[in-house]
């Protein structure tokens, strides 16, 4: 049966949905609408609004937490809405972060990890300065170094996050020097890219044949990128890397503390874009990918190359091509994986000239 699609709205109720069902241990209790203002500004809500959910939370009986899902809010605003509803408040950036931080294995991502705390370390000084301000003149006590408690305060996490830095940039290095020796004999790579719940773990699945793959699990289910063996219609082995998601409003600069993750990208031979070409936002999720690319300095043939698809027809009612050169997927039920395997072969051949392995 036809689906209609979700309207924008309902999409990102869904979208965070997905985002607290990632959490281990929690589970989402009841979903709310309501318009934020400026969330930067002191007051997230109206009034009017503002009451209306409080009301609601407190007839929740088992709520034990709130997540507002805008990117972020200031510690201020997060400490009154704690003030009023009893519970911790939890925004975008701190959920994604805690799902970041629940998935990281490897030493860098946990790295990166503490990298991307550092501004919530920053701002919870500030605010709690702000307080004792308030209370005695708290910011101005001198320490025994002659600093004051907020120097001091910066300068530990100043060097802290110089610390993390060197220390991320020595296993880059590392990560480089395994790259240049995986790299002599090596089966071509194709980094597999889109949205969260664009269908990235499912075409990699049809793609490969790997059973055992995931699909909507996924979820960030992995910080470090994953690699599978596929083969294409001349029986050339290739590797499909999945990496992680996109996701609508992604705080930047977890992103960005991310992009060692994403750098491994510039290292593959193809990139794969997958779009779900059902969404609303899917003009605007593709040049967000597009801009997220050029960022990581790319060579110039790898984002030349980029191979488009567009997923999910099989929701649409009669697709119409809207780009030059995109191909029409259904990676569920399988339409259109060969002639996007032909195209993956062409592209590979034309990029890494000969070094093809064929395996029969
Ligand atoms: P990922 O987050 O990009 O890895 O997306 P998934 O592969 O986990 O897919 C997200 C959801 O979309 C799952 O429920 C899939 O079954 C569904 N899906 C993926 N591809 C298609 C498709 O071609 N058609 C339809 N109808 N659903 C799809």
């Amino acid at each position: 049966p036809q689906k209609s699609p979700l309207t924008t709205a309902e999409l990102q109720i869904a979208e965070a949905v997905a985002l607290v069902d990632t959490l281990q241990n929690w589970t989402v209790l009841d979903k709310i609408i309501i318009p934020t203002k400026n969330p930067n500004k002191k007051f997230v809500f109206g009034k009017g609004n503002f009451q209306v959910l409080t009301e609601k939370i407190k007839k929740l009986p088992h709520v034990t937490a709130v997540f507002l899902n805008v990117e972020r809010i200031s510690s201020l605003t997060k400490k009154e809405l704690e003030g009023a509803w009893g519970v911790p408040v939890f925004d975008r950036y701190t959920v994604v972060l805690h799902i970041f931080r629940c998935n990281a294995r490897t030493k860098e991502a946990k790295l990166q990890i503490a990298l991307a705390e550092i501004p919530l370390l920053r701002s919870n000084l500030k605010n709690e300065l702000s307080q004792r301000d308030q209370q005695r003149g708290g910011s101005r006590y001198i320490m025994g170094s002659g600093e004051t408690f907020l120097e001091t305060q910066n300068r530990v996490l100043k060097e802290r996050e110089l610390k993390i830095r060197n220390a991320l940039e020595k296993l880059r290095r590392k990560r480089a020097l395994l790259r240049a020796q995986r790299r002599k004999c090596e089966f071509p790579m194709v980094s597999v890219m889109g949205y969260t719940n664009s269908g990235k773990t499912t075409l990699i699945k049809a793609l490969t044949g790997e059973a055992g793959l995931q699909p909507r699990d996924q979820l960030f289910a992995t910080l470090d990128i994953t690699a599978h063996a596929g083969y294409l219609p001349s029986h050339m082995a290739v590797i499909y890397v999945d990496t992680i998601g996109f996701l609508t409003d992604l705080p930047h600069n977890l992103v960005e503390s991310f992009s060692a993750t994403l750098e491994e990208v510039a290292y593959s031979d193809l990139i794969v874009h997958v779009r779900d070409i059902t969404h609303p936002e899917t003009i605007l999720q593709k040049a967000t990918v597009l801009s997220v690319l050029r960022n990581l300095n790319l060579p110039s043939h790898l984002l030349d190359s980029i191979v488009e698809v567009h997923n999910k027809v099989d929701l649409t009612e009669r697709y119409k091509p809207t780009e030059d050169n995109a191909l029409a997927v259904s990676a569920l039920h399988g339409y259109g994986l060969e002639e996007l395997k032909q195209e993956i072969e062409k592209k590979i051949l034309t990029a890494t000239g000969k070094k093809i392995l064929t395996v029969n």
